[in-house]
């Protein structure tokens, strides 16, 4: 059976874990092979592993997003080891709750923190990867959010908003401007996923996830997994008229 991403090299950032993972095992049994990178490389050579297990074929980087230089080091090392790739996922995040009126060190370090990883890191793998991806007629996928539109109404850092505002603006931007090159841009809003970032707020909340669930008609929060299909569908020659959209992985969010 062929895969509808046979012949593409794909890298995902932040695949050491949740989303950016179930993303990855996707993408290679899909017929891609994957470039796994991540913060914790061991978390990536993890990835690695099981697409290996599964029949698939990967590598992975130690990757702080960052880290401009390391960022603009990792793509040529592998466009000479690997290939020129052919589909960039940004998809390496971080989220912290704290409201703008809390003690402020906090708010001052969750800015920085925030933004330099949700959208500064965004910027930094993009532009690296640039001139590989206009090579291939390449396709991006942002990782953003309900957060993309609206403060949701549980507790919620307004930097984290704001880095996945910034990300659907990036994602517009460079759909406007890449488009000529053949270069699709898309991003994709999860809803309340369950992974590792909303672990212990899932253990210790439940009234956030109560809240979560009473603004999801499916009524179940998501698996990384869910995610998964629409990554693939957005990389894949079936979105092939598809760019600067968001496709909505939310259970409904949105609509209550
Ligand atoms: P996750 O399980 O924590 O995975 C994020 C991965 O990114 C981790 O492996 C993490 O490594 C890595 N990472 C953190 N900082 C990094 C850096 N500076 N450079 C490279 N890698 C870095 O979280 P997730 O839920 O899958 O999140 C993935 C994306 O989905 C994020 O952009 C997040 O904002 C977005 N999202 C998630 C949800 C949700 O409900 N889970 C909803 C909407 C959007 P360490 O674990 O070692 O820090």
């Amino acid at each position: 059976m062929t895969g509808l991403l046979d012949r593409h090299l794909a890298v995902v950032t932040g695949s050491g874990s949740g989303i950016g993972r179930a993303i990855a095992l996707g993408y290679a049994k899909q017929g891609a092979q994957v470039v796994a990178l991540d913060i914790d490389g061991d978390s990536a050579a993890e990835t690695v592993k099981a697409i290996s297990r599964s029949g698939g074929k990967a590598h992975s980087f130690t990757l702080d997003v960052r880290e401009r230089d390391r960022c603009r080091d990792v793509a040529a090392q592998i466009e000479l080891k690997i290939g020129q790739i052919s589909i960039l996922v940004n998809n390496a995040g971080i989220n912290r709750r704290n409201a703008f009126t809390a003690e402020p060190q906090a708010v001052i370090t969750d800015w920085q923190d925030i933004l330099a990883i949700n959208l500064n890191g965004v910027f930094n793998v993009t532009h690296a990867f640039l001139a590989q991806l206009r090579a291939t007629k390449g396709r991006i996928i942002n990782i953003a959010s309900i957060q993309s539109f609206m403060h949701v109404r549980t507790p919620n850092s307004p930097a984290y908003t704001t880095s996945k505002h910034g990300v659907l603006g990036f994602t517009r931007a460079l759909a406007a401007e890449l488009g000529k090159d053949g270069v699709r841009v898309n991003a994709i809003g999860p809803g309340f996923i369950e992974t590792p970032l909303n672990e212990k707020v899932r253990a210790t909340n439940p009234d956030l996830v109560r809240i979560f669930l009473e603004h999801t008609p499916l009524g179940r929060a998501g698996k990384p997994e869910d995610i998964a299909g629409p990554a693939i569908f957005l990389a894949s020659d079936l979105s092939g008229f598809v760019t600067g959209s968001i496709i909505m992985a939310d259970g409904g969010y949105r609509v209550v």
